[in-house]
């Protein structure tokens, strides 16, 4: 039970791996306020959690929108007393070079990725501060630090917000919070499915060429990002502050020859 009385915010935990890390934190004893902007998934989870004697709740919100975070931010106080773990990680993705982004587009994935860490963050945090503790894990990705095709938005909101999970660990550290990133690689999630079967003709081919970069092979599993959230959440990281975390097969320190 390594997270045994703590209360972790998930956002996007309707499904891939933030259902995923929110049924393993759950088996390891968190109560965990499950946030997803679609009811059914987020639902879905939470019955999950339940039927297997874990203890959630679910907390609608779209995470761009200010007033829907600041409810759900209160509505989790009210239920759940405290806060302990927050953990950024809806996301969508946005495929093109820049010439083939629209201006819609790039606004719609900037406001997911990246604005929705600065606001679960920014109403979690005064809190976090007064308790003079809290954990927060914001999901980057590989892709923070290293090229891959037509991916200019995507890359940018999360190139940003490893920038930023560095600058929050500097403003927080005085107040015992530790603010860390996660960079998973390719993980096979229904994010990467509806990407491999919207952007290419063939998405099988699509698919045995994002094996070949792992050095793993294979694409990862959501289980495999969850548990290393889980060593974030959990005081086994306590001197972990600031730093990215690597899931990715090898994509980003590896290369095939
Ligand atoms: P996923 O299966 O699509 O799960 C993401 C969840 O976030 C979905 O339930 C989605 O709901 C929800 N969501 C989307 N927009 C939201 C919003 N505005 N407010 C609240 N919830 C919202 O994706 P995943 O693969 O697990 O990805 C999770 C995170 O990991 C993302 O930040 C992604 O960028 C990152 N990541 C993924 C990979 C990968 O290979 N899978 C690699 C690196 C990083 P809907 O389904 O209704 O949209």
């Amino acid at each position: 039970m390594r997270l045994e009385g703590k209360v972790a915010l998930i956002t996007g935990a309707g499904s891939g791996i933030g259902k995923s890390t929110a049924l393993l934190f759950a088996s390891e004893g968190a109560t965990v306020a499950v946030n997803d902007v679609c009811r059914e998934s987020g639902m879905e989870t939470v019955e999950e959690i339940c039927r297997t004697g874990g203890k959630a709740v679910f907390l609608p919100a779209d995470v761009t929108s200010e007033t829907e975070v600041a409810e759900m931010v209160q509505k989790a106080l009210q239920t759940l007393g405290h806060i302990d773990v927050l953990f950024n990680n809806a996301g969508i993705s946005g495929v093109g070079a820049i010439h083939e982004t629209s201006e819609e587009l790039w606004d719609r994935v900037v406001a997911v990725n990246l604005k929705g860490v600065f606001l679960p963050s920014k109403h979690i945090l005064p809190h976090m501060m007064e308790r003079k503790s809290g954990c927060i894990i914001n999901m980057s990705s590989c892709i923070a630090e290293i090229g891959l095709m037509r991916r200019a938005v995507y890359s940018a909101t999360k190139g940003a917000v490893l920038a930023l999970t560095k600058s929050m660990q500097v403003d927080y550290a005085p107040y015992n919070i530790r603010v860390n990133a996660l960079l998973p690689g390719t993980i096979l999630t229904p994010f990467v499915e509806n990407y491999l079967k919207s952007s290419y003709d063939d998405p099988e081919e699509a698919l045995s060429t994002i094996k070949k970069r792992q050095l793993s092979g294979e694409l990862g599993r959501p289980e495999d990002v969850a548990k290393a959230a889980l060593f974030l959440a959990s005081d086994e990281s306590r001197f972990m502050m600031g730093a990215p975390l690597y899931i990715d097969g090898g994509v980003v320190f590896g290369k095939m020859a």
